[in-house]
């Protein structure tokens, strides 16, 4: 009888990629994950019970085919596990490395709940691509055939790069659009490379070259070319944009200098790492080097940039949440990270106002939680006579992310946009409003994942081939 290869997580521990020791990582910006050998990617990999209903595919936002895969690689068929995982993720490396997992695809393993541990899938599907890279399976987009249709995408984040792979290998002709003058978004700009190394993403911007899609770098649409321009020049348009603007922190002091966005804080640390003269750094302004540094904030951007802070030669990170460590929106295991990093973490603290200019403090109110709110969330209260004050020679503010007014900025009123002001998208397709314009990611949802606005980009693109398809159709009768 053939040896059974899976459901092996009763003899088998979970055992993640070895992590870099911290006081030897905090030091760089490479990845602080060592890659799986071959044989420890199959031997997590078999830990699978390769259950009749997965509900780890059920949350994977791509519903990736995650059991197929980890069979196919617990015996070592490395090559047929990539294909099977890049026909439903356009970018499988990357989802392995900065998905939160514990929310999503690991979070709802079976045998994590029958308390063995869950599969390592994030690092199993991080294996399997980063070996069909060095392998040569990673293919650029090459059609069969090409179609005289093009399709303009308005920002080279994952989501746009999502629909512009998709298209492309359908033979459509693709022009991407962005503002920045390298692709990728905030794969590029504001993920830093101990999250997600810069090469990994740059070697997908140049295949998409590669497959013939046309990039325009350094041109923002609203600017450099009007919005009307590229809808006439284009059979189709997809909004990409992402949303930019910084929510702002109130109070006495608010404007002193020495207090940073997060998004410019972590483009300047992230342009460093290419080579970039980055006049902002030299000067000192968003440069962490010597300095006691307080980041406000508690989601997957403040993490990052306590991070970023430490790896700068800060004096000392603290980080000010106005909730505590079980209702902060970031991940655990990155705060975890952060940690042992050496961050100070000040739970149910949240700031009043600023003293010097430049800043030399942060004046902090103490909180506890009340009463839920309508979205079943305890609200911060504020603990009265409890006030202190916080040194700080660099404050950074990471309190979330909004959309720009993108129908004002663009000259077109009848784009129509919720109350929040993300793009009205229907949610299967990404169509708006506007004949023909299409949007997706962040510009949609808010500030969310990466693995969403590859699904947008991804289904969006199938939504447009089905038009073009049906145009045609009738073109032809
Ligand atoms: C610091 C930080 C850390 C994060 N960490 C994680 C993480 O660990 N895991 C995770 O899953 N998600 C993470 N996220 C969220 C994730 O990065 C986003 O959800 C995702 O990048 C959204 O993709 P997108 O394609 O919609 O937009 P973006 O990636 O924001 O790309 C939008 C692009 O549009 C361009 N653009 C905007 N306006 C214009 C214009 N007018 N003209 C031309 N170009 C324009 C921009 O230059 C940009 O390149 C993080 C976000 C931040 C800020
Ligand atoms: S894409 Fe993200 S959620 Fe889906 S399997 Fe991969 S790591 Fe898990």
């Amino acid at each position: 009888m053939a040896k059974q290869p899976m459901l092996k997580f009763i003899s088998v521990d979970r055992d993640m990629p070895a992590k870099r020791a911290a006081d030897e990582r905090n030091k760089d910006f490479h990845e602080i994950y060592a890659a799986y050998a071959e044989a420890k990617a199959e031997e997590q990999a078999s830990r699978c019970s390769q259950c009749g209903v997965p509900y780890c595919q059920s949350h994977c936002p791509l519903h990736n085919n995650i059991p197929d895969w980890l069979r196919l690689t617990a015996t070592g068929r490395l090559e047929e596990a990539y294909e099977v995982s890049q026909a439903t993720n356009t970018f499988p490396e990357i989802c392995g490395r900065i998905c939160p997992q514990d929310r999503l695809c690991e979070g709802n393993c079976v045998i994590e709940q029958s308390g063995h541990g869950t599969v390592t899938i994030g690092s199993v599907e991080k294996y399997i691509t980063d070996t069909a890279w060095e392998n040569g399976w990673v293919k650029p987009p090459a059609p069969t055939s090409e179609r005289e249709e093009s399709v303009a995408i308005i920002g080279a984040g994952p989501g746009g790069l999502a629909a512009a792979d998709m298209l492309r290998r359908a033979g459509v002709q693709v022009t991407v659009y962005d503002r920045y003058d390298r692709a990728g978004g905030l794969l590029t700009y504001g993920i830093p490379g101990f999250k997600l190394e810069k090469d990994i993403v740059m070697r997908r911007n140049d295949q998409l070259e590669a497959g013939g899609v046309t990039f325009k770098m350094n041109c923002e649409i609203g600017k450099d070319i009007s919005f009307d321009e590229i809808r006439k020049a284009h059979d189709a348009v997809i909004i990409a944009t992402g949303v930019y603007k910084s929510r702002d922190l109130q109070g006495p002091g608010a404007g002193a200098a020495g207090i940073v966005k997060a998004i410019d804080y972590l483009t300047a640390s992230n342009r460093l790492s290419f080579g970039d003269t980055v006049p902002e750094f030299d000067s000192g302004e968003l440069n962490a080097e010597g300095k006691k540094v307080v980041v406000i904030g508690g989601g997957d951007t403040a993490m990052d940039c306590v991070r970023t802070a430490i790896r700068q030669g800060a004096e000392s990170v603290k980080c000010l949440y106005r909730r505590d460590r079980a209702n902060m929106p970031g991940s655990q295991r990155e705060t975890q990270n952060a940690e042992e990093e050496g961050v100070v973490f000040e739970w149910l603290a949240a700031p009043k106002g600023f003293t010097g200019d430049p800043v030399n403090g942060v004046m902090v109110q103490r909180m506890r939680l009340g009463q839920p709110d309508a979205s079943g969330r305890q609200s911060p209260e504020v603990i009265e006579g409890a006030d202190y004050v916080e040194e700080a020679d660099l404050v950074i503010k990471a309190l979330g992310f909004e959309p720009e007014d993108l129908p004002a900025l663009w000259n077109e009123p009848a784009l129509s946009v919720t109350r929040w002001g993300t793009i009205k998208a229907a949610f299967t397709t990404g169509a708006t409003d506007l004949d023909g314009v299409y949007a997706v990611g962040d510009i949609v949802r808010g500030a969310s994942l990466v693995v969403w606005a590859i699904r947008d980009g991804r289904d969006c693109a199938e939504a447009i081939l089905k038009k073009l398809n049906a145009a045609k159709a009738i073109a032809a009768e």
